[in-house]
């Protein structure tokens, strides 16, 4: 093979690999040329273009002569970049060529990381024609590489660029469900692939539905049940199985590996035998499944929240009959923790009084910020009186919701809160928050918390490890003692559903509630337009943390919110 046809071979297998099959055929056509007139390299290419026999196939031409002015090279490079990620480091790791890695794509379907990691468990590449055991082997051992390749985005953001890709998928005709999977749909904090999975038998027209929508418009590959397209510089990918098959799919692809291994071992010790597309009987036929209920269910196993899904004590918790009923979105009745234009949110007080209300909230509370933290802008002590004018205001426009007037202050250097007494017993509710940490060590910290959670006044500390998911960890404090302390002062913990920080985490939310305490899930929403979606981020994080309905302040009725902050005021 001449290094000239060898090129057109592998871009050939590119545009396969893109699920491009008629441009893959004009590129064969374009090798035959080549090889019928003895073109060895571009400058043959050049020569043979400038005076090209009568009669010859003009697209063929076309691509012989983009090859020779582009260079070969150039456009091999811009069509690596444009492939599915995971496929484009394998072919980068030297793993495979590309003739191969199109053969394993054209022979199984691969489009990620996942389906090659069950290929070459299940042996499957071996046996495809120019792919030997070796082959096989180097595929395997560059797989641990390929994951920690994928960079990470914060959970906010996947959630905000699939949002629309899943609306518009669940209005596509012939489409049952729709679900993201992997870490997205496990509502992990930083997530690897975005992929999506959207049941229907008429695959085509979803994917219409998604082309049609104006941010999505770059395609990397696009196969008959497969889409992968860019979306802000993101990868997304979205499989569209036929609604018989496609619980198997969500419950593969929603993992944790962890979990799904885990679930095969139990499967075995039930005379079962689970794989990617399914589960199967002793005899080898596939066990009809219309939900991921009914493979937990032919396992003898209620429904595992994919939150949970970590391949730690939930099989065995399940097996006994032990899964908690995790918080849902139906039991919140309020939000205690939001901004308004009188410090740094965007909005009016009376559009997130009117979002509360149309999210169905029984109660709410502004809570901006005080004098000396770092937001933005902040409220004096004057303007506190002059927002419970405000709010006083909307309570007669808006009777159907209850409006607490709170504030969320700073917890000062010395321990002390950042209004004076006499101010915050003024106010319904009173959240206080670390947000400077002043150079103090996780004692000193410690010492501030501790000063805040025995103020009576005090009901609720806010994102209490102040991390920032993307950039910056929490403070490194003895959480058990600080959980200890909020359960006995009777002081509420906030898992924070603001993307950026999702604090406390599913981890230390589950101590947290062990040690006794109470949490609040909250939105910290500073806009309208997000107060539903960040309290579906804490929501998700609460459930990752195994918390119940029971251990949520903002699951309760007011009356009981209320008894609540009066208990702890009582304590003065
Ligand atoms: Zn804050
Ligand atoms: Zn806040």
């Amino acid at each position: 093979m001449s290094p000239f046809h060898h090129t057109l071979a592998q871009l050939a297998s590119l545009a396969t690999i893109r699920g491009n099959v008629a441009e893959a055929e004009i590129w064969s056509r374009a090798i035959d040329l080549v090889r019928a007139h003895h073109i060895e390299s571009e400058p043959d290419a050049g020569l043979f273009l400038q005076d090209p026999p009568p009669g010859l196939d003009p697209e063929t031409l076309e691509r012989l002569r983009r090859t020779y002015e582009a260079g070969g090279w150039v456009l091999l490079e811009s069509g690596l970049a444009d492939l599915p990620a995971d496929l484009r480091w394998l072919f980068e790791s030297g793993a495979v060529t590309l003739e191969q890695l199109a053969t394993i794509h054209r022979e199984l379907g691969v489009t990620s990381a996942a389906d090659i990691v069950d290929a070459v468990r299940e042996q499957k590449l071996r046996i495809l024609p120019g792919i030997d055991e070796a082959t096989e082997s180097a595929v395997g051992d560059s797989l641990p590489n390929l994951r920690t390749r994928i960079p990470r985005i914060p959970l906010g953001r996947a959630v905000g660029l699939v949002v629309r890709l899943l609306a518009s998928l669940r209005a596509a005709p012939g489409v049952t469900w729709v679900a993201p999977v992997g870490s997205l749909r496990r509502g992990q904090d930083m997530v690897g692939d975005i992929e999506l999975i959207a049941a229907t038998d008429q695959p085509s027209a979803a994917i219409d539905a998604v082309l049609g929508l104006p941010d999505s418009s770059h395609v990397l590959h696009r196969g008959e049940r497969r889409l992968y397209v860019t979306t802000n510089h993101v990868q997304i990918g979205v499989r569209l199985p036929h609604p018989a098959n496609a619980a198997a799919d969500l419950l593969h692809l929603t993992g944790s590996r962890a979990h799904f291994e885990a679930l095969q071992a139990h499967a075995a010790s039930r005379g079962f035998s689970l794989h990617a597309d399914g589960l199967r009987a002793n005899d080898g036929t596939l066990v009809p499944a219309s939900s991921e209920s009914d493979i937990y269910g032919a396992l003898g196993l209620p429904l595992i929240p994919p939150e949970i899904r970590e391949g730690g004590e939930e099989i065995t918790r399940a097996i006994r009959g032990e899964l908690p009923v995790l918080v849902s979105r139906d039991h919140i009745r309020g939000d205690l923790h939001m901004h308004s234009e009188w410090s740094d949110g965007r909005d009016p007080i009376a559009a997130m009084v009117a979002a509360c209300c149309a999210l169905g909230y029984e109660y709410m509370a502004i809570t901006d910020h005080s004098p000396t933290s770092a937001a933005s802008r902040n409220l004096t002590i004057d303007s506190v009186k002059k927002q419970a004018a405000e709010i006083a205001r909307l309570r007669e426009r808006y009777p159907q919701i209850v409006i607490l007037h709170g504030c969320e202050t700073d917890i000062l250097p010395d321990g002390r809160l950042d209004f004076p007494d006499e101010v915050l017993q003024q106010l319904d509710i009173v959240l206080a928050s670390l947000h400077e940490r002043a150079g103090h060590t996780p004692d000193q910290l410690m010492e501030r918390y501790a000063a805040a959670m025995k103020h009576p006044l005090v009901t609720l500390i806010t994102h209490p490890t102040n991390r920032l998911v993307a950039t910056r960890s929490g403070y490194d404090l003895d959480y058990d003692r600080l959980f200890d302390m909020a359960a006995e002062t009777g002081t509420v913990l906030e898992i924070d559903g603001a993307p950026s920080h999702l604090d406390l985490d599913g981890a230390l939310a589950r101590r947290a509630v062990a040690a006794g305490a109470t949490v609040a899930i909250d939105s910290d929403c500073h806009r309208s337009d997000m107060l539903g979606r960040q309290m579906n981020l804490g929501i998700l994080t609460a459930r990752r943390g195994w918390v119940e309905r029971r251990h949520v302040l903002n699951t309760r009725s007011f009356a009981d919110v209320q008894a609540m902050i009066a208990a702890k005021r009582a304590s003065r």
